[in-house]
């Protein structure tokens, strides 16, 4: 085998952590990204700026790669097209964003497939006002949502006179009992598949934002392993290649219902760097370079805490950051951000410990401690 050239489409904190990972592998890798100050464009062995949409610069980029690896899902589908019929690998498949991009189109592969999920219906833009089905309703926006955003909780008419007219699906509100995600990980060369056990999110419903998440997920044994057969249930169907995180729920009666796919590594696999043999990122490399998958057997439990900016705009100070490394059993990673704006995430935390409650224990200490702001 030669020294590899990958290309990595986005240089965000997922790029970053890609890196971290491809240096221990015989390659060297080039990031293409808008932002010269993108958290991976410092760490590159090249660092080509180019606009996501931008299909000339995007094949220019990619025909100088060995394989292709992109870390984000807004990225123009019809240059990949091009850079796949040259012969160029692409990981994740991208046909695979394409229909992950659009929320309804997801929701019916899914439901093809017979896999669990609420029910759901199609609403164009000029009838979202008009919708008179089943309250209370989630409105999702088909495309360019993340993050909660393009996600709207109708609970009556009033609501409904309001919703935004654009063009959604409408999902079954599920009542909750915990929301979990697993990441798969699958060799298109051998077909080889591992799935991680489910973690679970805790969201901040203020902020929309993940609060913490639990490595692994504190669920009976009964349904991790459900989790887990969900996993490669959609891993084998869709036929994956490379990385996907599925985000699922656990309703009250213990269903598990798909909510979301990602075509990519994913913010709620970040802690397998330190609660795993193989990390998330280490899998895509190897995926990338053909390579046997590694193996997922926990190291240790974990909680991963985001962590933010505060409210303030502007170059970004680091406060407390000596007392915060004086906490045991926490990994940190800053993704290098030289701005920050309110709430930004500017990094996350790792907290290793055998007990989780130990670890949810030690949440408030490391917030308390570490500010990230900035200096105006
Ligand atoms: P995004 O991709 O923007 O993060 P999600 O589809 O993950 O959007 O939805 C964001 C959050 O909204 C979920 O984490 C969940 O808390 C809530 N949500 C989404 N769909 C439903 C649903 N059908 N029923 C209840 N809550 C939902």
């Amino acid at each position: 085998m030669k020294n590899t050239h990958i290309g990595i489409i986005g240089g965000g904190q997922l790029g970053l952590l890609l890196i971290q990972s491809a240096i221990s592998f015989p390659v060297s890798v080039a990031v293409y990204d808008p932002n010269p100050e993108c958290s991976a464009s410092g760490f590159a062995h090249e660092f080509v700026q180019g606009d996501f949409d931008d299909k000339e610069a995007l094949i220019n980029f990619c025909k100088k790669c060995d394989v292709i690896i992109y870390e984000n899902e807004r990225i123009n589908i019809e240059a990949l097209k091009e850079v796949k019929a040259m012969g160029i690998e692409i990981v994740s498949d991208f046909e695979d964003l394409e229909w992950i991009q659009d929320k309804f189109i997801q929701r019916k592969k899914l439901e093809e497939a017979g896999l669990p999920g609420p029910s759901f219906k199609e609403v164009m833009a000029s009838d979202t006002r008009s919708y008179n089905g089943n309250l209370p309703v989630v409105q999702k926006f088909k495309t360019g949502g993340y993050d909660g955003m393009g996600v709207v909780i109708h609970k009556d008419q009033d609501s409904i006179q309001n919703a935004p007219e654009v063009d959604s699906v409408f999902e079954e509100m599920i009542d909750i009992k915990s929301e979990l995600s697993v990441i798969i990980a699958r060799s298109r060369k051998t077909k080889e598949t591992v799935v991680y056990d489910a973690v679970e999110l805790i969201s901040n419903p203020e902020i929309n934002l993940l609060d913490y998440l639990v490595s692994p997920a504190r669920i009976d044994q009964a349904i991790l392993d459900k989790a887990k057969e969900i996993g490669h249930q959609i891993a084998e169907k869709f036929d994956f290649n490379g990385i996907y995180a599925v985000e699922l729920f656990l309703d009250q009666n213990d269903n598990i219902l798909v909510n979301e796919i990602s075509p990519r590594t994913h913010n709620s696999g970040h802690q397998t760097i330190s609660t795993h043999v193989t990390s998330q990122y280490e899998q895509q490399i190897r995926i990338a370079l053909g390579l046997p998958l590694g193996s997922v057997e926990e190291i240790s439990p974990g909680v991963l805490i985001n962590l933010l900016a505060d409210d303030s705009t502007g170059e970004t100070v680091y406060k407390g950051l000596e007392d915060a490394y004086e906490i045991s059993n926490v990994q940190y990673t800053f993704y290098g951000k030289k701005q920050v704006r309110p709430y930004r995430k500017m990094g996350h935390a790792v907290i290793l410990e055998k007990n989780t409650e130990d670890a949810i224990n030690k949440i408030e200490k490391i917030r308390n401690t570490l500010t990230i702001t900035s200096n105006d």
